[in-house]
C-alpha cells in the first residue's frame, strides 16, 4: 500500500479538493491519505488562540465567525447532494461551536494545541464526506487515536504501529483511508502536534508503520528543486535523492520537505516521492538509497541563526576545553548547528536562542566570548566524500565576493556549510546556482 500526503495548498479550495479525490481514485489502488489543513487555516486558529490567550474573546469571536462565514462557502461549491451539505455543515459548525467555547476561562498551551487540531479535523472531513457523496469507499482514520507522543516528546513509534494497523484491521475493504496530518496526543492523552509543517512528518511515520510501498508528498511544486525558488530563479527539479541527502537539505530550510520527515522513512528503507498536485504527470523527485557519485544536488539556506565564537588561551593543548563548552549548551538543551574550530578558538552555530543570554554568561568563564546574530547557513549538498575533488572549491569560488563568517566540511559525506550574514543570503543562493548548476554556453 502507498502513502500520499497533500499539503494546504492541495487542499485550499473545494476544486484542489476535487482534484486531490481525482488523483487518489483514479489508478484504483487502495491507500492511506494524509491531508494538512486547507491553507491559511493553521495561521488563523494560531491567532484565534492567541486572541483568548491576551483575554481578548471578542478578537477571538471576530476571527472564528470569518473563519466559519470562509468554510460555509465552500460547502456548496463541494457538494452536490443537499444531504452531504448538510452533514458537512453540521460537522463545521460542531467545530466552530468549540471554538468559541474557549471564551470566558483561562486559556493554557493546552488550549491552543486542541485549537491548532481543528484545521486538520474539518479538511479530512470534508474530503471524506465528498469521496463518500461520488461513491468512493472511502474510510476515515482518526489521528488522535494512533498517532501518539512519548514522554520524550518523540513519536512513539511501537504504539503508533500497533494501533494504525489494528484500526486497518479492523476496518478492512475500503478503497481509501483518509486521515489527519499534523495532529497527535501526547504521552498523557492529551492532544498535540508535530509542530507546524508536520504533515509530512506523520506521511513518513504512517509509512514507516504499515511498511508502505511507497509515500508520496504532494505540494505545490515539481519536486524538490536543486535551490530554494522563493529567493533564486531559474531553479530546476532534482529527480533523485539519497535519504541523507535530502534529510540535510529538509533540515537546513528546503521547505518542501518537513526536517524530521525523512528519518522514519528511511529506517524503515521506505522511499518517498516529491510530487506536484497542479502538474501530476511531472516526474517529481524520488529519495531512496541509491547515491549519485561525483554529483552537486542543491543548494538551501536556514535563516535566524546565531554564532558564537569563545577565544581562549586556556584551551592551546588543553584537553577538555570542548567538553566544557559542550556541556552548556547540553545544559540549556541547545542544539548546535555547525561548529568549526582553531587552536584558540571555537565557533558555533546554533539557531534556538531561548536560552542564549545565560549561554553566554557562562561561557564567559572559558573565554572570550563574541555573538553574531542574524546569520544564514548556506548548505550544498550531494556527493561530497572528501576524495572528490574540485566541488569545496568550486562552492568556495562561487562566494568570493561574500563575507563568510564559518566553513564546515567533512562533518558529513554529504554537506558543506557556509555561515553568511542573513543580508547576503540571496546573493550567496543565487551565485552558488550560477556557478554550481549554470551550463557553460
Ligand atoms: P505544503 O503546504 O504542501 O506542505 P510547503 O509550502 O510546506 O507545502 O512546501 C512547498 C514549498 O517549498 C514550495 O512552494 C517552495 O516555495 C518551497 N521550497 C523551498 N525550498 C525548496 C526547494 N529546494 N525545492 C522545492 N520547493 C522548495
Ligand atoms: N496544518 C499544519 C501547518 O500549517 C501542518 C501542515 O500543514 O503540515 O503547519
Ligand atoms: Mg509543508
Amino acid at each position: 500500500m502507498k502513502v500520499y500526503k497533500f499539503g494546504g495548498t492541495s487542499v485550499g479550495t473545494p476544486d484542489r479538493m476535487k482534484e486531490v479525490c481525482r488523483l487518489i481514485t483514479e489508478d484504483g489502488e487502495q491507500k492511506v491519505v494524509v491531508l494538512s489543513a486547507m491553507s491559511g487555516t493553521t495561521n488563523s486558529l494560531v491567532e484565534i488562540a492567541d486572541y483568548f490567550r491576551k483575554g481578548n474573546p471578542e478578537g477571538a469571536s471576530n476571527m472564528v465567525n470569518a473563519l466559519r462565514r470562509q468554510y460555509h462557502q465552500h460547502v456548496p461549491q463541494l457538494h452536490d447532494t443537499e444531504e452531504m451539505r448538510e452533514r458537512t455543515i453540521k460537522m463545521l459548525d460542531d467545530i466552530f461551536l468549540q471554538l468559541h467555547d474557549f471564551r470566558g476561562r483561562e486559556f493554557s498551551d493546552a488550549d491552543e494545541k486542541v485549537i491548532l487540531s481543528k484545521g486538520e479535523i474539518m479538511s479530512t472531513n470534508m474530503v471524506t464526506n465528498y469521496l463518500k457523496e461520488i461513491g468512493v469507499k472511502a474510510c476515515l482514520l482518526p489521528a488522535l487515536e494512533y498517532m501518539r507522543l512519548d514522554y520524550n516528546g518523540e513519536p512513539d513509534v511501537a504504539f503508533i504501529r500497533e494501533r494504525l494497523n489494528d484500526l486497518l484491521e479492523s476496518n478492512p475493504g475500503y478503497d481509501i483511508y483518509i486521515t489527519q496530518g499534523f495532529i497527535c496526543r501526547n504521552a498523557d492523552g492529551a492532544i498535540d502536534n508535530l509542530q507546524r509543517g508536520g504533515s509530512d512528518y506523520t506521511a513518513s511515520l504512517i509509512g514507516a508503520a504499515i511498511r508502505a510501498d511507497e509515500i508520496q508528498i504532494w505540494t505545490d511544486i515539481d519536486g524538490m528543486h536543486n535551490n530554494d525558488p522563493r529567493f533564486v530563479e531559474g531553479t530546476t527539479p532534482v529527480r533523485q535523492l539519497n535519504f541523507e541527502e535530502a534529510a540535510e537539505l529538509a533540515y537546513f530550510g528546503a521547505k518542501i520537505l518537513h526536517p524530521t520527515c525523512v528519518q522514519p522513512a528511511r529506517y524503515a528503507g521506505v522511499p518517498v516521492r516529491l510530487k506536484n498536485t497542479m502538474e501530476p504527470s511531472a516526474p517529481g523527485t524520488l529519495i531512496n538509497n541509491d547515491l549519485q557519485e561525483g554529483c552537486i544536488k542543491a543548494v538551501a539556506a536556514k535563516d535566524n541563526i546565531t554564532s558564537i565564537k569563545i577565544v581562549s588561551s586556556r584551551m592551546f593543548l588543553a584537553s577538555g576545553f570542548m567538553c566544557k563548552v559542550f556541556n552548556v549548551f547540553d545544559k540549556y538543551k541547545t542544539s548546535i548547528d555547525m561548529i568549526t574550530t582553531s587552536e584558540v578558538g571555537v565557533s558555533l552555530s546554533i539557531d534556538n536562542t531561548s536560552h542564549l543570554a545565560t549561554i553566554v554568561d557562562e561561557l564567559k568563564e572559558l573565554g572570550t566570548v563574541l555573538v553574531d546574530e542574524k546569520m544564514c547557513i548556506i548548505c550544498v549538498v550531494g556527493d561530497l566524500r572528501w576524495s572528490n575533488k574540485g566541488f569545496k572549491s568550486l562552492a568556495t569560488a562561487a562566494l568570493r565576493d561574500i563575507p563568510v563568517r564559518m566553513i564546515s566540511y567533512g562533518g558529513s559525506d554529504h554537506n558543506i556549510s557556509f555561515l553568511v550574514s542573513m543580508s547576503d543570503k540571496k546573493r550567496a543562493l543565487r551565485a552558488l546556482q550560477t556557478q554550481l548548476f549554470s551550463k557553460p554556453s
